[in-house]
């Protein structure tokens, strides 16, 4: 029987009848897995209401003590994660030992969250008067409002709640209407650590509906958001008239720089597993290559060879293959209209090229483009999808200048034995992160941070927990 997902607000599951509901399918064979449903703004209300009257005894717990939900939460994923990671894969099409990462890697970054709870320090500033001390506190924003993309569906979940609870706010998340049946996994696993009603809330529904209304809700005192830079934009215009606060993590164009220098077997690796992983739905994956001339042609033999050897297919019929479908028929349409568009601007397709062949699953071939030019849409514009656009270059400079010149900022990388080339591209990149001589992928102890359209704040680490407080200032006059 198809399975009707319910909200969870206030502690408690709760039918959405009178709701509109839509389908949530395989993308890999079209199977009808889930009915969710499209939360209008009285249940979106209720949710935030409900986050809003648990905020201030949630933050009133000592840390240690939040802490201890979020292990329960954490301990309860590890005991259910093979469940969890059969159902990210059916419902969002990766691969099932990435799905199986993902879920021990969430459970791991609320593990890690709740460490901070005996490290969320504020600060005592020397004062100009006699007889004064000054504190900096760090306290909670309140009511935190988690808008999520499909990609990553499980583990975003988390890199929303754990910072905002471990710091004393309260959240409603609203899933990606395309894979939201491993949030309400969440939900269960929530009710079973008892976290205290309203504490955290669920409610299903698409960016019209539930997004829209959550952006725009006076109740909502900070807005976390991980999607496309188009709905990154109206988050924004909604929030505006609230002065909400927002940490927005957007879309990527990562390039990845193989100089002259480069050990080209491990570039050709890192690159393309950098590629191929989740189907090149990731927004820090390399998604342009700048190659330099004298290395070029080995170089492009290598990677290509990698990408020839990529296997795809339904990762739960058959567990061996190493990329599942994109997500839905959107996606792959809009990676098959690219591709076109850059080859009629002259760009030369020489592994791939076309959708894959049968009628099941919405698969595209792992393409490798030569030719490509700095002003082609597809050096330009995300693809998310398994397409590697190559560009030959004359110089670092040159490659540096060229990633730079971009509308996003969030990852680069450089593959290079030579350090003083590493150094330069390091200082001269102008990402959130650069990685050298390894694949895009980061750390949860880092800070993921977006420049220029690729977001507005960051998430990971001391940095990124901290987005979740705001500061108090106490001038106490004691002598
Ligand atoms: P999307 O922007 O289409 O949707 C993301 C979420 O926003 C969904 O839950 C959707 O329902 C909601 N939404 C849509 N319109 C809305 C509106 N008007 N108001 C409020 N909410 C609205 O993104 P997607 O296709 O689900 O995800 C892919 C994108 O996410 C890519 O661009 C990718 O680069 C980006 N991404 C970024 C990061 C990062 O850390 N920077 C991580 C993962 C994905």
């Amino acid at each position: 029987m198809t399975r009707q997902l319910e909200n969870f607000i206030d502690g408690r599951f709760v039918s959405g009848d009178g709701l509109e509901h839509i389908d949530v399918r395989n993308p890999a064979n079209n199977e009808l897995l889930a009915r969710v449903p499209l939360s209008d703004q009285a249940v979106v209300d209720e949710a935030l209401l409900a986050a809003k009257r648990a905020q201030p005894s949630w933050e009133a717990l000592p840390a240690i003590q939040r802490a201890g939900y979020l292990r329960k939460i954490a301990t309860l994923i590890r005991a259910n994660a093979a469940a969890l990671a059969d159902t990210i894969t059916r419902e969002q099409g990766k691969v099932l030992g990435l799905a199986q990462v993902e879920v021990a890697f969430t459970a791991d970054y609320i593990d890690y969250m709740a460490e901070w709870a005996r490290r969320i320090e504020g600060e005592v500033i020397p004062s100009d008067r006699a007889g004064e001390s000054i504190f900096l506190m760090r306290r909670a924003i309140g009511v935190t409002a988690g808008i999520l993309p499909w990609n990553f569906p499980f583990f975003l979940i988390a890199r929303k709640m754990a910072p905002a609870l471990i710091t004393g706010n309260t959240i409603v998340i609203k899933p990606s209407e395309e894979t939201p049946i491993n949030a309400y996994d969440f939900a269960r696993l929530v009710a079973q650590a008892e976290l205290p009603p309203g504490v955290f809330n669920l409610v299903g529904g698409n960016g019209a509906g539930a997004g829209a209304h959550l952006s725009e809700s006076p109740m909502v005192n900070m807005i976390s958001f991980t999607g496309s830079v188009a709905t990154g934009k109206r988050i924004m215009a909604a929030a505006a008239p609230n002065l909400t606060r927002l940490n927005l993590e957007l879309g990527g164009k990562a390039p990845a720089i193989v100089t002259a220098q480069a050990d080209l077997d491990m570039a050709a690796k890192a690159i393309c597993d950098s590629r191929v992983i989740n189907t090149g739905q990731v927004c820090n994956c390399a998604e342009r290559v700048y190659v330099e001339r004298a290395v070029a042609n080995a170089f492009i033999e290598k990677v290509t060879a990698r990408m020839a050897e990529v296997r795809y297919g339904d990762p739960l019929a058959d567990p061996t293959v190493h990329m599942g479908p994109l997500v839905n028929r959107q996606g792959l349409d809009k990676v098959a209209a690219m591709v076109e568009r850059a080859r009629g601007a002259g760009a030369e397709v020489i592994l791939g090229g076309s959708v894959a062949p049968g009628d099941q699953g919405y698969h595209y071939l792992p393409t490798v483009m030569i030719n490509c030019r700095h002003d082609m849409e597809i050096m330009r514009a995300e693809i998310f999808g398994p397409v590697l656009p190559i560009q030959v270059v004359d110089s670092l400079d040159e490659a540096i200048a060229l990633s730079n010149d971009s509308e996003f900022g969030l990852t680069s990388s450089i593959f290079t034995r030579d350090l003083k080339e590493a150094m330069a591209a390091c200082n001269g990149l102008r990402f959130g992160e650069t990685y050298v001589n390894r694949e895009h992928f980061e750390a949860m102890q880092g800070f993921h941070a977006g420049r220029r359209h690729s977001g507005v704040g960051g998430a990971d680490g001391k940095h990124g927990l901290l987005e979740y407080t705001e500061t108090q200032v106490v001038y106490m006059q004691h002598g």
